[in-house]
């Protein structure tokens, strides 16, 4: 069985770091399938090869001269061929993106070609094939991704390849135009390959070991985790996101192929495990907790709400219309609140209200706004009693005020409101509570 392994940008940034990569695949046989990002940064202030590309294409669309920027393009990756020692140019290369450039070939080609030459380099250097992930991975028409029609093209293109390098980020349009994800989106094709060969193992490598159970811009030096279930992942979303894109777990998490997060920089750390499913029980009742400012809620009430049928579709159905999506609806016998993201919401805010009474005929709504999210998961909560009830005296010790409070059915998390000044207080107290005091 094979091991897909993908690298982040800050991994492939420089010679030095290719040659970490180097080492890490040399140092397993089964690393068989690379996915490479674009050349990240260097350093804290350096900027990412993707980011210089599109505001190189940028000028370019204007009609502008380019040529300084795409010079320092070509230069990240010489600096790397040189560091690299290797016999190979990609003079040609370059000269194809500048005519694609000139005749407008768009934003997403240009982003694009960060791990198209990116991928190019390293098949070069690790001796695997190169296949361009236009030809493996497919969008359709309308910009959503084909699973089907890539699923089957990737796993019958793989069955006679040994070793190989595919780029992320991109693949094509049914007329063969380049179509990017979103950003950071090679932790999506590293996830579509690692189901089309049904790796072993996904292994995302990063420069992080794996995820921490809280935020350590708020908790000093927080634990890391083991080993998480997708389900819980999913409700750490908001924390989840800046290792790994949300909608990577998706295709291998349909087939049960497990998500090793690894530190290319430290690889002896074993790193955190995304699983199906897991007898292994984590270290503390929570798995983690994780949370995002910034969120508001309307709050609508009505009189005998809780017999009117259709009453809450009604509501949601003019969030539909504004395209605004929610984030939790806790409701009460003749209230329902809705919480939405306040920078989505603000600009439609009045619209939504009018909607709301035009459709719903509340008695009335009341806008609250500035309000934080916290998840705190775990898998363990489901056999342990008192755990909400260790969260809120923790909280009402630490004189955080909690304004929502919903507990998902699965029993893998309790989502809390407080006000975003109170965010901080609010995660400290609930980590010393299941963490440090249980050191
Ligand atoms: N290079 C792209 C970005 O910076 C995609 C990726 O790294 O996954 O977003």
């Amino acid at each position: 069985m094979k091991k897909l392994v993908k690298f982040g940008g800050s991994s492939l940034a420089s010679a030095e770091q290719f040659q970490k990569v180097k080492e890490i695949i040399d140092m397993d046989p089964k690393r068989k399938l690379v996915i490479p990002s674009a050349p990240g940064k260097r350093y804290a202030k350096d900027t990412k090869v993707t980011d210089m590309l599109y505001i190189c294409y940028g000028i370019a669309e204007q009609g502008g001269n380019f040529t300084i920027e795409l010079e320092q393009i070509k230069n990240r990756y010489l600096e790397i061929i040189e560091g690299l020692k290797l016999d190979l140019s990609l003079e040609q290369e370059f000269e194809i993106i500048e005519k694609n450039f000139r005749e407008k070939a768009g934003n997403n080609y240009a982003a694009s070609r960060g791990e198209y030459l990116n991928g190019i380099i390293m098949a070069h250097y690790l001796g695997y094939e190169f296949i361009d992930a236009a030809e493996v991975i497919f969008f359709n028409e309308n910009g959503s991704f084909d699973a089907e029609k890539t699923n089957q093209i990737l796993t019958k293109r793989l069955e006679s390849t040994d070793t190989a390098v595919i780029p992320g980020f991109y693949g094509s349009y049914p007329d063969k135009r380049v179509k990017t994800f979103s950003r950071g989106g090679s932790d999506i094709t590293g996830s579509i390959v690692a189901r089309a060969v049904m790796a072993e193992v996904y292994e995302n490598w990063t420069d992080v070991s794996g995820f921490l159970i809280a935020d350590p811009r708020i908790i000093s030096n927080p634990e890391g985790i083991d080993t998480i279930t997708y389900r819980e992942l999913r409700e750490l979303s908001y924390m989840g996101a800046t290792v790994l894109h949300e909608e990577a777990i998706f295709p291998v998490r349909q087939v049960g192929i497990p998500i090793n997060i690894r530190n290319t920089n430290i690889p002896s750390d074993e790193g955190t495990w995304i699983v199906e499913s897991t007898c292994q029980k984590s270290k503390y009742v929570i798995t983690g907790i994780a949370g995002k400012k910034g969120f508001c809620a309307i709050n609508i009430e009505k009189d005998m709400m809780n017999s009117e049928i259709g009453f809450g579709k009604k509501v949601l159905s003019v969030f539909e219309e504004n395209g605004i999506s929610f984030e939790h609806m806790p409701s009460g016998i003749d209230t329902m609140s809705v919480f939405v993201h306040q920078d989505e919401f603000i600009h439609k805010e009045q619209k939504v209200v009018s909607g709301l009474h035009r459709e719903a005929k509340p008695d009335s709504i009341d806008i609250e706004s500035d309000l934080a999210l916290i998840a705190v998961v775990g898998r363990g909560m489901k056999s342990m009693r008192g755990t909400a009830g260790r969260i809120f005296s923790a909280l009402a010790h630490a004189s955080v005020n909690v304004k929502m409070i919903d507990q998902g059915s699965s029993e893998l998390n309790i989502i809390i409101g407080v006000s975003n000044e109170d965010f901080e207080t609010a995660i400290k107290a609930i980590y010393d509570i299941f963490v440090l005091s249980q050191l």
